[in-house]
């Protein structure tokens, strides 16, 4: 109880000294939410941030003029894009579940704003009860660890692919990895270290509580899993980084994703995807796509685009 008053006043400390340095007197709103249901389910996003990343993304077989148009429509500017990161919270009649962790204080100082955000919409990380792990990188793990290296979600299950969780143990994870990502490793094993006795394994198919099943969407990562919300015969897909770029992502699923590990496998996911998404009609959710980051995906010519939820 006395730690998390101190917590909440550290981060009303927190807040008020950044709205000082903005020369604002009002902390803007850090919950940039939207709600949609599904049944009983209740689906909001939060958001935790986002990420400044090197335009340079690969696309070996693009002809270089549409590549150059791709990459504006994509949200390029100058040599960086902006890629904002949605954190997505089901509220079931019974529990909290969260989907990722976020990207905690430790990463770049552009995320970590979940906890401030869930703040904002009245959610406590106390209350919430179960935590599905899409994929081991830092924006969706590092956040199981707050400020003071201890549990963000103290009281939850956390629910990981043992294909995922194998991949980021094993010793020769870090010399797959280029160089400028091998410190991702260490990130990931300190926060599994610190997650494991609460933590679950979860493959193919297995369902975390009735209406909610996880499947694999590989390629992004050894072990991407991707989280299946239904209802009758609708549904929302949490994608997690299966597709992450409103653009490339859908009208060229074929080209090589600069962040994905096997970009091979990458690209087949993506195809396979996006026919059953728009089979489907199925609502996405995307950590990645522009906020809140909930929509559809829409034929386009030939391929698909995404559609924002309006
Ligand atoms: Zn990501």
């Amino acid at each position: 109880m006395s730690r998390r008053t101190f917590f909440l006043n550290r981060r009303e400390f927190v807040a008020g000294t950044a709205a000082l340095a903005a020369g604002s007197a009002l902390p803007l709103p850090a919950f940039a939410a939207n709600t949609v249901t599904l049944g009983d389910f209740e689906v909001t996003t939060f958001t935790d941030g986002h990420i400044n990343l090197p335009a340079a993304l690969r696309a070996p077989n693009a002809d270089p003029e549409k590549w150059k148009e791709v990459l504006e429509r994509a949200g390029r500017s100058g040599d960086t894009y902006k890629s904002p990161i949605n954190v997505t919270l089901v509220r079931t009649p019974d529990e909290l579940i969260l989907i990722d962790f976020g990207s905690g204080p430790r990463f770049v100082p552009t995320t970590g704003k979940l906890e401030a955000a869930l703040s904002d919409g009245g959610i406590d990380p106390m209350n919430i009860t179960k935590v599905i792990l899409t994929h081991g990188h830092p924006d969706h793990l590092w956040g199981a660890l707050n400020d003071f290296d201890e549990l963000t979600f103290p009281e939850a299950t956390y629910y990981v692919a043992e294909k995922e969780f194998n991949f980021w143990k094993d010793p020769d994870a870090m010399k797959s990895l280029p160089e400028d990502r091998q410190n991702f490793v260490v990130g990931a094993n300190t926060r599994f270290e610190s997650i494991e006795e609460r933590m679950k394994f979860v493959k193919e198919d297995d369902e975390v509580v009735s209406g909610i099943r996880v499947f694999e969407t590989l390629g992004h990562t050894q072990g991407h899993m991707s989280v299946e919300l239904k209802h009758g015969s609708e549904s929302i897909v949490v994608l997690g980084d299966a597709l992450t770029n409103p653009v490339l992502s859908f009208e060229y699923p074929e080209w090589r994703a600069g962040t994905d590990h096997l970009p091979e496998v990458g690209a087949a996911t993506r195809k396979r995807l996006l026919d059953q998404l728009f089979a489907s009609k199925a609502r996405i959710i995307g950590y990645h796509l522009p906020p809140p980051g909930i929509g559809t995906v829409v034929k386009k010519g030939a391929g698909y685009a995404y559609e924002a939820l309006a």
